[in-house]
């Protein structure tokens, strides 16, 4: 039986490279859905390929070309963001990949777990904002969130066979990014052109700028609280310039297993895709030829606050890491139209923490009302740097 999916954000980095997945099993992986937010020529050509059942494009304006390109074939045609929630629902839709970025990604994966259809989830911003509701409905409903983010595909790999052994804690690695080294006399000086430069790994704008601002990692810190059931002082964070092991998973005999790999999304994708087994793969896989030392360092939190204040959002809790979420999407975008400096990302993302109204115990209607307010607050602030 062929698996069906439904993947949102299509033609984006994780999208594109989940349909590269997709074509090398088609024996195994079907198309029932893809969704876009503004790139109609991109989904006309996907579609066209992968002959889904139904596309979305979120941009309304869009909507019209993306019709009359693909009025000749048996392909349904919707548009808007209530479109993307409801194709997720839809009885041939097996499972849902969420490549979706930011917010976006929160409402259509809660309606997919609603409707019982596994999640694989390379989001991380979903489970940053609302993990706690997200995680509690999908227990409800007895659905499986299988990790694509490469950390925590590493994480989820290591404990394959480990069902009843409790882990002691869980060790993500990070690449330090473009800047790794530099203290804040160089990375006051740092462009826009040098953040999107991450050394090895090649993604979208914004997980890329999280990267170099270490925001990233405290994303994971807390993705990963939430998908393992850890608590804070179980999650530690080790820099690995290398990229090649992904991340670690300690046992309470200390024993410590890895997952290894090329930084390559396309393995922890698959990996989630067509869970439990590992298929064969012809993308490029890692030789010790390639790499003969493994390195690793301290995260420098000092010169990169964004991780310091990722933890201290994750110990608040509440509606704190969407406030941090909120305000790490309007300041990764202000600096990548370069009206913020890169040292300015962590400063407006604290003030935004500082001053935002805290709710213990938020429920949907909260996170939406705090996202809203964080981002008002977060552009008023923007004006004043
Ligand atoms: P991209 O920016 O490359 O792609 C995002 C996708 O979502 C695109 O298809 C885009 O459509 C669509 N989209 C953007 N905004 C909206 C919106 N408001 N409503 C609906 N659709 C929208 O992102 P990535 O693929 O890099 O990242 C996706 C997620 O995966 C992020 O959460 C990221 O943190 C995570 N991730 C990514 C990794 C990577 O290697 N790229 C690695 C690990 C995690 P369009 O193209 O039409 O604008
Ligand atoms: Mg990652």
């Amino acid at each position: 039986m062929k698996r069906r999916l439904a993947i949102l954000g299509s033609t984006g980095s994780i999208g594109t490279q989940a349909l590269e997945v997709v074509k090398q099993h088609p024996d195994k992986l079907d198309i029932e859905v893809l969704t876009a937010h503004s790139n109609a020529p991109l989904l006309i050509r996907q579609a066209m390929e992968f002959m889904p059942n139904a596309v979305v494009i979120g941009k309304e304006s869009m909507y019209e070309r993306v019709f009359e390109a693909l009025d000749p074939y048996d392909i349904k045609v919707f548009h808007g963001s209530d479109s993307i929630e409801q194709v997720v629902e839809m009885d041939t839709v097996d499972m849902v990949l969420v490549a979706l970025v930011g917010w976006s990604g929160l409402k259509p994966t809660l309606r997919a777990i609603n409707a019982g259809k596994p999640i694989a989830l390379a989001n991380k911003e979903t489970l940053v904002v609302a993990g706690e509701l997200v995680t509690k409905l999908a227990r409800e409903k007895g659905v499986n969130i299988y990790p694509v983010d490469s950390e925590h595909s590493a994480v989820f790999q290591c404990l394959a066979g480990e069902f009843h052994n409790p882990v002691e804690k869980i060790i993500l690695t990070a690449s330090g990014g473009p800047f790794r080294g530099m203290k804040h006399d160089e990375l006051v000086k740092v462009t826009r052109e040098q953040a999107l430069k991450h050394p090895n790994w090649n993604m979208g704008c914004k997980v890329t700028i999280d990267s170099a601002t270490l925001m990233n990692k405290g994303l994971e810190v807390i993705e990963a609280k939430w998908l393992f059931n850890l608590q804070m002082n179980q999650i530690e964070v080790v820099v690995h310039p290398q990229s090649i092991i992904h991340s670690m998973v300690q046992f309470a005999d200390g024993s410590i297993k890895a997952q290894m790999g090329l930084p390559d999304m396309r393995l922890p994708i698959q990996y989630a895709l067509t869970y439990p087994q590992r298929l064969p793969s012809q993308f490029p896989k890692f030789s010790f030829d390639q790499c003969l030392q493994f390195t690793f360092e301290k995260p420098d939190k000092e010169n990169f606050r964004c991780l310091s204040l990722a933890y201290e959002a994750m110990r608040l809790g509440g509606n704190m890491p969407c406030i941090m979420n909120a305000a790490d999407e309007v300041a990764v975008h202000a600096f990548l139209r370069e009206e913020i400096t890169f040292l300015q990302i962590p400063e407006l993302i604290e003030q935004c923490m500082a001053n935002a109204g805290f709710v213990g115990n938020p429920t949907l209607n909260d996170y939406e009302s705090t996202d809203n307010e964080a981002r008002a607050f977060a552009t008023e602030l923007l004006r004043k740097f």
